[in-house]
């Protein structure tokens, strides 16, 4: 059975019908998987064939058994950990970029996918308010987006201390010491591990999980050799912002590079009405945001930006015969994230940002956060339900009296379906924490949150 070029018609219209199917399902179905782990694995546990099979008839058969095992992340009534949905035309056109297959790491090499993505990654700089001659780059996610804004840092406090990490590794080199708030996402943790920084000086934070300035001055007095502070622009279990610009300014004073992840809340930069809170937000030397969360484009998308574009490259960029350049004065694509084949990720992004267009992109940020606000505002109505913090974006985190009897209340209402928000723990307490992050959650999505908690406080 040999394949040829026409055969791709044939699977690519039931793989269409197949996902429409699923994505009119999203507005009535349960939220949560029907069928659990070991289910779907006995669902496929079949040995790999033999022989070969129609193309179609494997796309039927994993529509048919993967479907009772599936999370509708896209439902508006999916409130989980931070994750947002897919805008139609990001999902679409990621499928063009599924069948483009451009190998996005050279602009001699794929120029139509270098150049949308240069694009997409001057509306970003635009929107957000951030300095227009930024490296922009398309990662997996707020991870990496996170190591790519770290990597550059860390190789420019190290040449300032006179050390090229490039050539020398890390071995005797200055000490580099990093600060970031107590509640620092731990995927900055994480890639201070990739960069063998080891674990960040932690800076106490008050109330809402912001990073607090009389200590992290202390802390800028006291450390020694080059400095990176990692800020934070969006808590998990708050939204609060930390205070950039007192932050930054005193951070550089200490000659310090920042970095912010912003995995989430850097969107909120494209709005005048967290002007206040993302005061100074331009100041900082790195960036990293998620397109996957706010933005709402598919998996997997992070935004890597680093002010000084050239620190990026001096991290990220790498040489060998058969990179043909186009225009050595001119980063490509691969100089701007730690892979060097990836697909076009940046793309969804452009088609987000080219159909919402500068008020569509402020109103889904705008109305995540109202949605945010009206379901705050409904849980705090429920008797026993305490809303922890103030809902300055799309975060809230509820606890119920007791640890134990937010457990409980959780585990209802994950059993219920009708909605989905996951459990946590924040300020020495178990909570409920509910993330606004879906562009079709609309009031009766809502509506229908704050009667699932009110059913679940009533049976758990
Ligand atoms: C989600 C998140 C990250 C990590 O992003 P991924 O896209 O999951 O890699 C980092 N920081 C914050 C604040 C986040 O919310």
């Amino acid at each position: 059975m040999p394949l040829s070029p026409e055969e791709y018609r044939e699977p690519l219209a039931h793989a269409a019908a197949h996902a429409a199917d699923w994505l009119d399902s999203l507005p009535s179905r349960r939220v949560s998987p029907r069928e659990n782990i070991g289910q779907l694995e006995s669902a496929f546990a079949m040995r790999l064939p033999e022989g070969q099979t129609d193309p179609t008839e494997v796309v039927d058969e994993l529509a048919r058994l993967a479907e009772p095992g599936l999370m509708a992340i896209g439902s508006g009534r999916f409130f989980g950990w931070v994750m947002g949905g897919a805008l139609p035309a990001a999902l679409a056109s990621d499928w063009m970029v599924s069948a483009w297959d451009q190998n996005n790491g050279l602009r001699y090499a794929t120029p139509a996918a270098a150049a949308i993505e240069e694009r997409a990654g001057a509306w970003i700089l635009d929107l957000l308010g951030l300095p227009p001659a930024s490296s922009v780059g398309f990662t997996t996610g707020g991870t990496m987006a996170n190591f790519v804004g770290l990597a550059a840092g860390r190789g420019a406090v190290l040449e300032a201390a006179g050390w090229n990490v490039n050539r020398h590794g890390l071995t005797g080199a200055p000490r580099a010491t990093v600060l970031a708030g107590a509640e620092v996402h731990s995927s900055v943790e994480l890639v201070l591990r990739y960069l063998g920084l080891g674990e960040p000086t932690l800076i106490a934070s008050d109330d809402q999980g912001r990073i607090r300035l009389d200590a992290l001055a202390d802390a800028l007095d006291a450390a020694t050799g080059p400095l990176i502070v990692a800020l934070q622009a969006g808590n998990l279990h708050s939204g609060a912002f930390d205070p950039l610009r007192e932050a930054i300014r005193m951070s550089h004073e200490h000659g310090a590079w920042v970095h912010v992840d912003g995995a989430f809340g850097l969107w909120a930069a494209a709005s005048p009405r967290w002007g206040d809170a993302l005061d100074g937000l331009e100041t900082a030397d790195s960036w990293a945001t998620d397109a996957h969360k706010t933005l709402n484009v598919p998996y997997d998308c992070g935004v890597a930006i680093v002010a000084r574009a050239g620190a990026a490259r001096s991290a990220l960029t790498s040489h060998t015969s058969y990179f043909i350049r186009d225009d050595a004065g001119v980063a490509d694509p691969m100089d701007r994230v730690p892979e060097l084949s990836r697909r076009s990720r940046g793309i969804p992004v452009w088609a987000a940002l080219r159909s919402l267009g500068r008020s569509g992109t402020v109103a889904l940020i705008e109305g995540l956060a109202g949605n945010a606000r009206s379901l705050a505002e409904g849980l705090s109505e429920i008797p026993g339900v305490e809303v922890l913090n103030d809902v300055v974006f799309t975060q809230i985190s509820v606890a119920f009296g007791s640890d134990e009897r937010t457990k409980a209340v959780t585990q209802a209402l994950i059993d219920d379906g009708a909605v989905w928000m996951s459990g946590s723990r924040w300020a020495g307490r178990e909570v409920l924490r509910i993330s606004v992050s879906n562009w079709s959650t609309d009031a009766a999505d809502v509506a229908a949150a704050i009667d699932a908690v009110a059913r679940a406080v009533a049976r758990a």
